[in-house]
């Protein structure tokens, strides 16, 4: 579903991602850690085209987004073009980024309408359903400055599906909640894994890491530097960088 071959990304004179390669099977759960300013959320920016790579290749579900041309730069395929295999792809961002002037029905709506025209006698019944989904077809009518950060995270998420995506990024989905309402966003996250979406999540959360993920791509400046299954990763982690990182959050 996904294909990324040695991407690289400088801001000025830093070099953000130094060859960064990844894929991820349709149905897989992929955790991104690695330490702050590693280059987790500009690897998932590069990936959906909310940051331009340098030079690199990207593939979604099978589709070119991005090669090198003979020179060694960044060859996009054609804007409109740009937008449809992206389309592909939801995000789920740390401050769940809600229109704070639509209600939650709304919320789920606006795309689907707007982006991909579809009528909303059709969309409606989807987006309750995936509002029931994620417990809060109740608040259908609210507006989000009237949610909990859990409750505003979990729209988020049903609004990135009401697009029908085939693969779900998430940054730190959890990060911006207060603890005691990062379980309820991490269910509903458990719950898409279990229903075989595909997905790749950069986590603070380690049990959860550990018990969803399949693989772990461990991140340190700008390279992913150990790749594994969760299970393994988490018993014996073998790079020193991964390591001493795990020490630290668990
Ligand atoms: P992570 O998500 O792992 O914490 P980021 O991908 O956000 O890391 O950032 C990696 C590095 O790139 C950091 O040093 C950060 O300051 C830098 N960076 C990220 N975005 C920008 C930007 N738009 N302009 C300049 N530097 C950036
Ligand atoms: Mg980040």
């Amino acid at each position: 579903m996904v294909v990324a071959r040695d991407l690289h990304k400088r801001f000025g004179a830093l070099q953000v991602l130094g060859g960064v390669s990844l894929h991820i099977d349709r149905g897989e759960v992929i955790a991104l850690i690695g330490p702050s300013g590693s280059g987790k959320s500009t690897l998932l920016r590069c990936l959906n085209h909310l940051e331009i790579i340098d030079r690199g290749e990207i593939l979604i579900a099978g589709e070119k987004l991005v090669d090198t041309d003979t020179q060694g730069r960044a060859r996009y395929i054609p804007e409109a073009e740009i937008r449809r295999v992206c389309r592909r792809m939801g995000m789920v961002f740390q401050h769940f980024n809600l229109f704070p002037h639509f209600t939650v029905l709304e919320n789920l709506i606006e795309a689907p309408v707007t982006v991909k025209g579809m009528k909303r006698d059709e969309i409606v019944p989807r987006a309750e359903e995936l509002l029931r989904k994620v417990g809060l077809l109740d608040k259908a009518g609210a507006y989000p400055n009237r949610l909990s950060g859990g409750q505003k995270q979990r729209v988020a998420i049903a609004r990135a599906l009401a697009m029908d995506p085939d693969i779900m990024l998430f940054d730190e989905p959890t990060s911006a909640l207060d603890p005691e309402l990062t379980g309820e966003v991490l269910r509903t996250m458990r719950q898409l894994a279990h229903e075989h979406m595909t997905m790749l999540v950069v986590t603070h959360e380690m049990a959860f890491a550990r018990e969803v993920a399949h693989r772990v791509c461990f991140m340190d400046k700008g390279q992913i530097v150990e790749e594994r299954a969760a299970r393994a990763f988490f018993e014996n982690p073998q790079h020193e960088r991964a390591r001493a990182f795990l020490e630290h959050v668990l």
